[in-house]
This record gives structure tokens, C-alpha cells and sequence, in this order.
């Protein structure tokens, strides 16, 4: 194996057992789906298209396809658009690599279940292992940075290009906040450093695609401003119903996109984002902490994640106010 930094080393050598069987795992399929969570945010698709890229290099002749749902902003800007398949593609052997997904249920593509052999790499805690062969890391910040190890695991034997690398390197900055999030860590920086060497842009190829905003952009902050709510001890929340979307012009997916607005402010311990989704008949709840572990709670209302960052449902409004007054509650003890 490869030697890297420390940093790296330590983690390449944790996964190089399970990496190996990865690879043995691979051999034996000629059809692959790579699957991912609902509502994809950039660590699922990153990861996704990092894996793609990944066995498209190295096992050209393999079927591979990628499976979910489309990026509403970042594809086919950043990310290819999904492939379509219909029955017979899962009827026959496939191999299912699931990447950031914790629980199947939460799969954007139910036909996972056909598969002959199942995948799971995932760093949410491992509330229900599923398939033949697992990776679970809960300390590493984003699936992309998992992947990164093991392909630099493998890197010996097996190439690890630009191409995955800048899909990668998108899952590592969406999902750690730009590198700021707590389980950002040395290995985080260590493997960015090798991402980079592999003649990533992170400017161009990625930042320019994910972190540009518009004028609109800038509305939607201030209607938020003007309206968000802190209870008494330090939950932050806003509300974004149909008629609020309709005023500043954004889907119920985009709803999420400022609910860090809150944080690193003194006195808010955790916060949320809930914005009504009319077709869905529920009101999605965001909801991050800067401390104390929200993703048990979240579990209560249909829901989950990592202990600083969860998403919740509510079936209607009514529940709005005692999904608020129970964060303030927990917040209290
Ligand atoms: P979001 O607020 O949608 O960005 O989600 C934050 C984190 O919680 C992400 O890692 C999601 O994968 C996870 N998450 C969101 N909703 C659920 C759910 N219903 N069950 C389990 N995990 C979830």
C-alpha cells in the first residue's frame, strides 16, 4: 500500500481490509448501480459520481450506472444527470454499491432491494446495517472523504483521477461546511491536499458551481431575517410556508439552504429550517446544533442523521409549535 501523510496512513490501513474485499466484491459483477439518499445534497452525489468515475477508469468494460434524483441547481452544471433505467436493468445480477444512505427506506431508488449483492458505505450512525459488506465511519466527515481513502488505498493498483476526485473533493466541502463543521479533522486536510495534487480546480470545477448566488439570493436572506423566531433557550428557527415560497420565488428543496445563517451565533445552541412541501404533504424540517446531538430527536419526528446535523418531517402546522417547544425543552436540560 501507498504511503501518505500520517493522517492518512492511519485511515487507509483501517479501511484496507474492507477495501480489498470491495474490489474482489466488483470482479465478480458485470452490472453496477450506485445509489445514494433522497433529496441528494453534495456529499450524495459526490460520492456517487466519485465511485462512478472511479470504476468507469478502472473497470471500463463494466455496466455502471448511478441512480436517484437529480441535483436542482448543480446538475448537469457540476453533476452528470442521472441515469434512467427501467425493470429489466434490476431483474438481472447487479451489484449495489449504497453510498451516505443509513437506512434503505430513505433510498431514492426502491428497486436497491433487487440487488444480488449489497454496499453500504456510509458515516451516519450505523442505526441499520444492511447488505453483505459495510464501511461504516461515523467520525469521517462526509462519504466522499471515505471513498477518497479507499481509492488512495488502492491507488497501487488502481488509478484515482481528476475526474472522481473533483466529485469527491464537492462531497467533502458540501458535507464538512467548507471545512468547518466538528468532524472536520486532519485527515479532512490531508485528503483535500491530495485531491488537489491531482490537478483539482477547486475554484473553477467546484466553488464556482456551489457557492454562487444570485440577487434573489439576497431577498431570501432578508425576508429570513425579517422573520425568524429564538426561543427562550437558544432554538433558532424560520418558517417558510407555500405562501412564502411563492413570495421569494424558491422551491420547498431550497427551503434548507440558509439554515446555517444561525450558526456561530452566542446564545443559539441549535437551529432549524422548516419550510412546507405542498406536494409532499409535510413540512421539512432542517436541523443543526453546535453542541448537543440533535439526531435522536430527529429519529422522534420521522426523521434522523448525524448528532449535528438532522432532518426531520411534520405532517401540518399544528405541529410546528410542539416540535419548537420540545427543542426548547431539550435544549433546556
Ligand atoms: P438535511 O437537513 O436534509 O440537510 O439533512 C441533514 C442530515 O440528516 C443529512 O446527512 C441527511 O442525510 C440526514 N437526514 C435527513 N433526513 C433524514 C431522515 N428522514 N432519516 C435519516 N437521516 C436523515
Amino acid at each position: 500500500m501507498k504511503e501518505f501523510s500520517p493522517a492518512i496512513n492511519r485511515k487507509t490501513k483501517e479501511y484496507y481490509t474492507f477495501a480489498t474485499q470491495l474490489v474482489d466484491t466488483i470482479k465478480q459483477y458485470d452490472h453496477i448501480g450506485v445509489f445514494a439518499h433522497k433529496t441528494p445534497d453534495p456529499d450524495a452525489l459526490g460520492s456517487e459520481y466519485g465511485m462512478y468515475f472511479w470504476l468507469k477508469d478502472n473497470f471500463p468494460d463494466k455496466d455502471i450506472k448511478v441512480f436517484g434524483e437529480d441535483h436542482q441547481f448543480y446538475t448537469p452544471a457540476l453533476y452528470p444527470v442521472l441515469d434512467k433505467e427501467n425493470d429489466a436493468w434490476f431483474d438481472q445480477p447487479f451489484l449495489a454499491l449504497v453510498l451516505d444512505l443509513g437506512n434503505l427506506a430513505r433510498c431514492s431508488e426502491p428497486r436497491v432491494k433487487k440487488a444480488a449483492f449489497t454496499v453500504k458505505i456510509d458515516h451516519h450512525p450505523n442505526v441499520e446495517p444492511y447488505g453483505q459488506l459495510m464501511l461504516v465511519d461515523e467520525m469521517s466527515v462526509a462519504v466522499s472523504e471515505m471513498l477518497a481513502l479507499l481509492f488512495l488505498s488502492l491507488s497501487d493498483e488502481y488509478v484515482f483521477t481528476k475526474r472522481s476526485a473533483t466529485m469527491l473533493f464537492s462531497g467533502i466541502v458540501g458535507d464538512s461546511g467548507r471545512f468547518k463543521y466538528a468532524t472536520t479533522s486532519a485527515t479532512t486536510f490531508a485528503v483535500a491536499e491530495q485531491i488537489l495534487e491531482l490537478g483539482v480546480d477547486m475554484n473553477n470545477d467546484i466553488y464556482a458551481h456551489l457557492y454562487s448566488g444570485d440577487l434573489e439570493d439576497l431577498y431570501t436572506k432578508r425576508f429570513i431575517l425579517d422573520q425568524f423566531k429564538v426561543t427562550a433557550n437558544g432554538f433558532a428557527y424560520y418558517v417558510l410556508d407555500a405562501e412564502a415560497q411563492m413570495k421569494i420565488n424558491i422551491t420547498p428543496e431550497r427551503g434548507k439552504e440558509n439554515v446555517n445563517i444561525f450558526s456561530g451565533i452566542k446564545g443559539i445552541q441549535a437551529w432549524a429550517a422548516i419550510t412546507e412541501d405542498v406536494e409532499e404533504k409535510r413540512w421539512r424540517v432542517s436541523i443543526r446544533s453546535a453542541g448537543k446531538p440533535i439526531h435522536e430527536l430527529a429519529a422522534k419526528w420521522r426523521g434522523g442523521g448525524h448528532p449535528q446535523a438532522s432532518g426531520a418531517s411534520l405532517l401540518d402546522r399544528s405541529e410546528i409549535d410542539v416540535f419548537v417547544n420540545e427543542m426548547d425543552q431539550y435544549l433546556k436540560d
